[in-house]
């Protein structure tokens, strides 16, 4: 596998794919630009080659219809901020719009093409759709990590006509570095830290990584799952009934692989799912009837403590509590230290999936963790073992 380092795109068009779905407001300003920020790099190699970077992108899910709320003329003043150069709107992603405007691009411009989504046939993975867009250039550079675990056009099926030439973003390479660096390790001990609300969810991650990891911190809304199928009293904390075989079944499959699962020993029950709502730390297995569990207590964090600071390796997915409500955001919180001060010394951790990314960033601790990953589904498909069809099709 080539890097893009190895390239030299000096008068060539390039078609980069990226991830622009990003969230606006209703006045339609961009609220977070970290998607934007996080393709920067891929773009200045390219313009600063020589190159013309043409981006393309999906905004939203207009459906295969062209919309203007779903229009990426919206973010094309904040993308010229975040890169520093005029970017280049075309109204179109294909056909003579894009055409034209591609002929008539110099070396160092920034062409961003309107949504791919505008059209059916992007997620559909249509072939003559997919040729259209890589008849624009000569090469193709995917950096969208978020959306590499879809076939549709522009993440997958676009790549198989560049041949050679086609390679990962930084971006992306990143990700996947950053996931290969926690599958396949060789440093010891692992840990993995799942949390979230349910087991259900989980299981395939969790079936994956047992053989790669040693310790598997369980906290969040699926530990009550586990706690019930172990005989504890639970109350009104959520569960999944019809999941309490596979509970034990996967201790069982924990214990045979030597992998320590840390099950947490004491909870913050609550009277209510309710920011307001009266609270009282309990045993973990003697939940009282009427209350619910919503994050970990003190004494589970103790105990965590050392084995996250011991770890070698740390993968982070799902928060410990409803960390959404103030109340219960302790347990996620005190976490995220533990992992940012092992993170300090050493450690490699990476946080990835959905909610524990909205959570480190709610926090402040993005900065302070090895890698935080810009792909939900994506990353969860990657730790279930799947083979993604936008990284496979670089790869082929
Ligand atoms: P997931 O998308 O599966 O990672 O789940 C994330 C959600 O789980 C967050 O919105 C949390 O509020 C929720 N959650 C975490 N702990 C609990 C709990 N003890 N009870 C109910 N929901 C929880």
């Amino acid at each position: 596998m080539k890097s893009i380092d190895s390239f030299d795109f000096k008068n060539q068009k390039v078609l980069v794919r990226v991830d622009f779905n990003v969230p606006l407001d209703e006045n339609f300003n961009v609220t977070d630009t970290n998607r934007i920020e996080a393709a920067k790099p891929t773009i200045d190699k390219i313009v600063n080659d020589g190159g013309v970077a043409i981006l393309m992108s999906h905004l939203g899910r207009p459906k295969g219809e062209r919309n203007d709320k779903y229009s990426l003329r919206h973010i094309v003043s904040k993308t010229e901020e975040i890169l520093g150069k005029k970017v280049t709107f075309v109204t179109d992603c294909v056909g003579a719009t894009a055409e034209t405007a591609v002929a008539a691009s110099k070396p160092g411009d920034i062409i961003l093409l309107e949504n791919l989504r505008f059209y059916a046939e992007e997620e559909k993975g249509v072939e003559a759709f997919s040729k259209q867009l890589a008849d624009l250039a000569d090469f193709y550079v995917n950096d969208a990590f978020g959306t590499a675990h879809r076939a549709h056009a522009s993440t997958t099926i676009v790549a198989k006509y560049f041949g050679e030439k086609k390679c990962f973003g930084y971006l992306l390479a990143k990700e996947i570095e950053s996931l290969n660096k926690v599958l396949n390790s060789t440093e010891k001990p692992v840990t993995a830290v799942l949390g979230g609300s349910k087991v259900s969810s989980k299981i395939t991650i969790i079936e994956n990584i047992l053989d790669k990891i040693d310790h598997m911190i369980i906290g969040g809304g699926m530990t009550f799952t586990f706690i019930k199928a172990l005989g504890g009293k639970i109350g009104n904390s959520i569960c999944e009934d019809d999941k309490l075989e596979l509970a034990l079944d996967i201790l069982k499959k924990a214990k045979e692989k030597n992998v320590q699962i840390h099950l947490p020993v004491d909870i913050l029950a609550a009277d209510a799912f309710a920011a307001d709502a009266n609270v009282q730390i309990v045993p973990a297995n003697e939940i009282p009837d009427g209350w619910q569990g919503l994050d970990v207590g003190p004494k589970t964090l103790e105990s965590l403590k050392p084995v996250v600071a011991e770890s070698k390796i740390i993968l982070w997915n799902g928060p410990l509590g409803v960390f959404e409500m103030e109340k219960f955001a302790n347990g996620t919180i005190e976490l995220g230290n533990f992992i940012a001060e092992a993170t300090k010394n050493g450690t490699f951790s990476l946080v990835g999936g959905g909610d524990s990314v909205a959570a480190v960033k709610q926090f402040g601790l993005a900065p302070k963790m090895s890698y935080v990953s810009t792909g939900g589904g994506a990353m969860l498909e990657m730790l279930e073992g799947q083979v993604l069809p936008g990284i496979k099709a670089i790869q082929e």
